[in-house]
């Protein structure tokens, strides 16, 4: 199995993702994506985007503001609620969520729902050490809210204070009635989202996996109350769907439903989706029955009528909500994870190769001239018509087979060599990443030949 080091490794060798702001030290837990982490980041949420909104009948795109008026996080619980239990070591002062001590001691342990008197009282009884100095001497739990606080302005008082969001979804919610009413959809409708939220985590870590700064892709799904738990069944199943189709492996992924006392006080269903990774499975995705909590809280705090009114039935009510959320950068380590292998070949050799899904691959081709002095033009021309289709990377630099392990190692799903034969046959060779066979495909049917390749 792949380790966390070597992914890293691989990952800032090949310029996947860098260290951030490396050239002054780095700035803890930042991480800057390199040319082909961005492409993946962003093949990741266009294939989000691709079967999540625009091959469903039901969901609309959305871009709220990261910056919001401070009422939209009082209503939402997040000024008073979204606090971590954070303890501290008394013999070496490092700090801790307390609910992982507990379930790092016990992982049969759900210390979701408890108070902190009892997660304390957990720690005390159970005698948990600490992971940094191995003491069990903890200071009692308080809570710490998470929420990045700033300033709109240039006067720093109290009326200014604004948070970055912590989350995406409550931009959806606050903005339900102009979605619904400009779009005129009818239940059940979704609203899909992707953005940067923004999270002061006690512990981040596990490289990209717990950030302070990290990207959601969320859907707010709205349905008839009482339609709800069909709606949940139909969006987990979707959700694993995507990402098998995507190459995580089944054995590799688990879906760990919420038990009644661990369910959060606005939810009726919360299934994690859990994946595989090298420290033991983990939360990947949350998918949350959120009842009509949302909208409620902003009725309530806004005084604005969010009920929705039935063109069938004439009723009025507020509806429920499905919620998928998930991280951008915990699917990137995911599908890092998955597709990283070194093959040993027949000869005895090792290749590097990157098996990620033609769709995530940062670049879908690479445009090789066999000999740089012969072919080049020809295949800088090949470049210029297929990048206008397709991701293409031309590399012209060290023998053939060099360049070929290169490409392996980086994902691009097909490498296409411009030959002695192309001028007088009109054709190239077009190498497969994975099988790495080779086929004679004339240059006339070279777009065809890649679009079927990669589809999605
Ligand atoms: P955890 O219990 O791990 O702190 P959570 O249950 O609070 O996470 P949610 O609020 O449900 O997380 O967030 C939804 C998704 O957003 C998570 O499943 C994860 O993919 C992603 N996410 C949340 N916090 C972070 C973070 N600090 N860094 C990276 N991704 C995150």
């Amino acid at each position: 199995m792949t380790t966390l080091d070597q992914i890293v490794q691989f990952a800032k060798s090949t310029g996947f993702i860098f260290q951030g702001s490396e050239l002054y030290g780095g700035l803890a837990n930042t991480w800057d994506y390199g040319p082909l982490g961005s492409a993946l980041k962003k093949n990741i949420k266009d294939a989000w985007i691709q079967k999540f909104q625009r091959q469903s009948p039901y969901n609309v795109l959305f871009d709220s503001s990261i910056l919001m008026n401070s009422q939209v996080w009082e209503a939402s619980g997040h000024v008073g609620g979204f606090n971590d239990p954070l303890t501290e070591c008394r013999s070496c002062h490092q700090r801790f969520r307390a609910d992982h001590l507990i379930t790092e001691h016990d992982a049969s342990v759900d210390p979701d729902g408890w108070s902190t008197d009892k997660m304390y009282q957990y720690l005390v009884d159970h005698e948990v050490k600490c992971p940094s100095c191995g003491s069990h001497d903890f200071l009692p739990i308080r809570a710490f809210n998470m929420m990045f606080q700033t300033h709109q302005g240039v006067v720093l008082e109290q009326a200014n204070e604004i948070y970055l969001r912590p989350e995406t979804a409550q931009g959806i919610f606050i903005n339900f009635k102009n979605i619904q009413r400009t779009t005129r959809k009818k239940l059940p409708f979704g609203v899909c989202q992707v953005g940067k939220s923004f999270r002061n985590e006690i512990t981040p870590g596990n490289f990209i996996f717990r950030t302070r700064e990290f990207e959601q892709m969320e859907m707010e799904f709205f349905c008839k109350p009482g339609t709800e738990m069909e709606w949940f069944n139909y969006w987990k199943q979707f959700t694993k769907d995507w990402l098998l189709n995507l190459g995580i492996k089944a054995s590799d992924l688990h879906l760990d439903d919420h038990s009644p006392e661990s369910l959060a006080h606005y939810s009726n269903a919360t299934t994690d989706v859990e994946f595989k990774f090298p420290w033991g499975f983990d939360e990947l995705w949350g998918i949350a029955s959120r009842t009509d909590f949302d909208l409620k809280a902003h009725q309530e705090k806004s005084g604005v009528s969010l009920e929705y009114l039935d063109p069938v039935t004439n009723e009025k009510y507020i509806p429920y909500v499905i919620e998928p959320s998930v991280g951008v950068e915990r699917l990137v380590l995911a599908f890092l994870l998955s597709a990283y292998d070194l093959e040993t070949l027949e000869d005895g050799s090792e290749r590097q190769v990157l098996r990620l899904h033609p769709k995530l691959a940062p670049y879908k081709v690479a445009v090789l001239p066999l000999v740089k002095k012969l072919h080049n033009e020809q295949a800088k021309a090949l470049f210029d018509t297929l990048s206008t289709s397709f991701d293409v990377v031309y590399d012209e630099t060290q023998n053939i087979g060099k360049r070929y392990r290169r490409q392996d190692a980086i994902g691009t799903y097909l490498c296409v060599t411009v030959d002695h034969d192309t001028e007088s046959l009109g054709s190239v060779t077009v190498r497969n990443r994975d099988t790495m066979a080779q086929e004679r495909i004339k240059i006339s049917e070279l777009e065809a030949y890649i679009r079927n390749q990669i589809k999605y």
